[in-house]
């Protein structure tokens, strides 16, 4: 996971989290608030339509008291003077615009019935509809209630229910009648509904409906009618002392809920009424809330998210430029430099990288200088060592001529011959030296050509060891060879591995000090590589080498110790050397495309640890076109 995923993933897991437990209370909030305001709303409308009606009582009242006042009515009443009830009743309800109004006389008879039709004329209607024997005028009439009295009643011309308020007409002292006002609940439940705001029923005091705003179907949706009313509602309106409200119902797929509360005017019951309030309201107002407050959340997610990113990348931006300067700098590129100017702790970090960076860059130009000089002198070494060894060879030949030729002409003076002798071995040794001298320049400059051919190294260290024999004898060393008699033929240059062995053995005589044992030992290796390799290991029980030397020997004239310790024959113990030997063999080697090495646990002149050199030859020369150019 990149870091900028580190970064910004718990960051998008908790707005995200944020977002949606945000959007969640909040809709939740709003869907109750829009439920109290509902049941607030269906209360307030309960309020109304009871208090509209006791107005319209009212207003019934005061009609009734008007008409029942009017000079001269009673006595009309009375005499059953039906011409004179109209005369005085007409005006006074076209005036109140009445609907129906009823005179009736003491006996119960309907003196005057005006009725409003449906053209809204006040029409007169001359028979008896039986409204004077209705029960609930009785107690006016026998003069037990002096009290006014409602009811909703069915109009017996028109079928429809209406409200009716009725009041005693009394004069002198007696019930001349009583006056019944009506209007229609058609005509009063719409005035209702527009000022309430919801939709009203009137019950009886049964539970049926009498009328309602609702639409027709909604109301006969189901034969019993969906508000209607069962005994139990019923008896718990009848019972409760404030409005009933928390009803749902769904009619046609659409929800309405319902409060239900008696309708009464001081102590008198008249019936029930319903409110009733679409439920869309609420569900609409709450799914079009959920929506737009989900959109509002998902946009404020969304621009939180994207600045939390822009913030990342910000912080980021600079810790990836830190990055790719550094894997620049690793892959060598010193010229790189993040560039990042902040004050802040990437800032900061960046400004220490590009000062490292330069340090390191102005390091390596002076190591590279110092390089470029030792190159230099190590050029010029390898030439004087060239010209020096060019130089010496021919009269070194002359000195080993000359002294063959004493040895010849004065071998009956034994004395001088001994002389001469010593001349000729002295000669012998400086030759060698000059040889070794040749060789490495050889390797230096790249022209160390080998000839390579089937090669047995069993006669090639065979050969090797042999030169040391009386070496090995005078110095009472054990050298034993084993495993390489069963080698295979290797493609090899013997006169070059016997150099190698010749260093390699002379090496071990030298430093193995007398009555010490040295070991060859070969056998067939398996590389990493899965190729099959010769290893021979020139052991010895000598001094032993430090670990810091295991390399730097194998270059030109570096010798371990002082050099003015060393004994001056070449095979004596700790005899020596021009510091060539390992340089060469390493060069003949390499250019045999094998390996040389040296393991030993250290340099101890007590207990002797001994040194190991391993030598690994492949079976056959691989790569260049070995030049056959021989080497002298
Ligand atoms: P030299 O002419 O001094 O022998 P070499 O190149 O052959 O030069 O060896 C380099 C140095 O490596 C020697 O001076 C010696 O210190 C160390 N060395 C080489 N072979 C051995 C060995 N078998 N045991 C201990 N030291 C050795």
């Amino acid at each position: 996971m990149g870091i900028r995923l580190k970064v910004i993933l718990p960051y998008l897991i908790l707005t995200l989290g944020v977002a949606v437990f945000g959007a969640y209370v909040t809709i939740t909030l709003v869907a109750g608030s829009q439920e109290e305001r509902l049941r607030n709303q269906l209360l307030e409308a309960g309020r109304i339509v009871s208090d509209e009606f006791s107005l319209q009582d009212r207003q019934h009242l005061e009609r009734a008291l008007i008409v029942a006042y009017t000079i001269g009515l009673s006595q009309a009443l009375q005499a059953g003077d039906r011409l004179v009830l109209e005369e005085l009743a007409r005006p006074q309800a076209e005036a109140n615009r009445l609907e129906e109004i009823f005179l009736i006389d003491g006996q119960g008879q309907e003196q005057l019935h005006l009725l409003r039709n449906a053209q809204r004329v006040l029409e007169r209607i001359d028979y008896q509809t039986g409204m004077g024997k209705s029960p609930w005028l009785t107690p006016l009439l026998v003069g037990s209630s002096d009290l006014p009295t409602r009811i909703f009643g069915q109009n017996p011309i028109n079928g429809r229910y209406y409200h009716y308020t009725a009041l005693s007409i009394v004069s002198n002292g007696k019930i001349a009648g009583v006056v019944v006002i009506g209007t229609s609940l058609d005509t009063i439940l719409p005035r209702l509904k527009s000022t309430s705001l919801a939709d009203v029923i009137f019950y009886d005091g049964s539970g049926r409906i009498l009328a309602s705003t609702l639409p027709g179907q909604l109301e006969n949706a189901t034969p019993e009618s969906v508000f209607s009313l069962d005994q139990v509602a019923l008896e718990q309106i009848l019972q409760s002392s404030e409005i009933v409200y928390g009803e749902n119902k769904v009619v046609f797929g659409r929800g309405y809920t319902i409060a239900r509360d008696v309708l009464q005017i001081g102590r008198e019951r008249i019936g029930i009424f319903g409110v009733v309030l679409p439920l869309d309201f609420v569900i609409e107002f709450s799914q079009s809330s959920r929506l737009n407050y989900s959109i509002l959340f998902i946009l404020i997610a969304a621009g939180v998210i994207l600045l939390g990113d822009r913030i990342s990348q910000a912080l980021i931006h600079p810790l990836q430029t830190l990055l790719q300067a550094s894997l620049a700098v690793a892959r060598g590129d010193l010229n790189q430099r993040t560039q990042i100017r902040s004050n802040d702790e990437i800032g900061k970090l960046a400004q220490t990288f590009d000062e490292m960076t330069a340090r390191l860059q102005a390091r390596t130009a002076e190591l590279q200088k110092t390089y470029a000089i030792l190159e230099q002198m190590d050029r010029a070494k390898a030439s004087f060592i060239e010209v020096a060894a060019h130089e010496l060879r021919t009269p070194l030949t002359l000195v080993k001529g000359y002294a063959q030729m004493l040895v010849l002409k004065l071998k009956d003076e034994p004395e001088i011959t001994a002389l001469t002798h010593g001349i000729l071995e002295g000669a012998e040794r400086m030759q060698e030296i000059v040889g070794s001298m040749l060789d490495v320049s050889r390797i230096d400059s790249n022209i160390l050509k080998i000839m390579p051919e089937d090669t047995h190294l069993s006669v090639v260290i065979g050969r090797a060891c042999n030169t040391f024999k009386d070496a090995l004898q005078e110095r009472n060393l054990t050298l034993s060879i084993q495993g390489v008699d069963g080698l295979p033929l290797i493609q090899a240059d013997p006169d070059q591995l016997y150099k190698v062995f010749y260093h390699l053995v002379m090496n071990a005589i030298k430093y193995t000090p007398d009555g010490g044992r040295i070991n060859i030992y070969g056998h067939l290796v398996e590389t990493d590589d899965g190729l099959t390799q010769v290893e021979i290991v020139v052991s010895d029980t000598g001094i032993g080498i430090d670990p810091e030397h295991h390399q730097l020997i194998f270059e030109k004239f570096y010798q371990t110790g002082e050099v003015y310790t060393h004994s001056s024959g070449k095979t004596k113990f700790k005899g020596g050397g021009p510091g060539l030997g390992l340089a060469i063999a390493r060069g003949i080697i390499e250019a045999h495309r094998g390996k040389i090495w040296v393991e030993s646990p250290g340099h101890d002149e007590i207990n002797y640890p001994g040194s190991k050199f391993f030598v690994r030859l492949p079976l056959k020369v691989e790569g260049d076109e070995p030049n056959t150019t021989p080497v002298e």
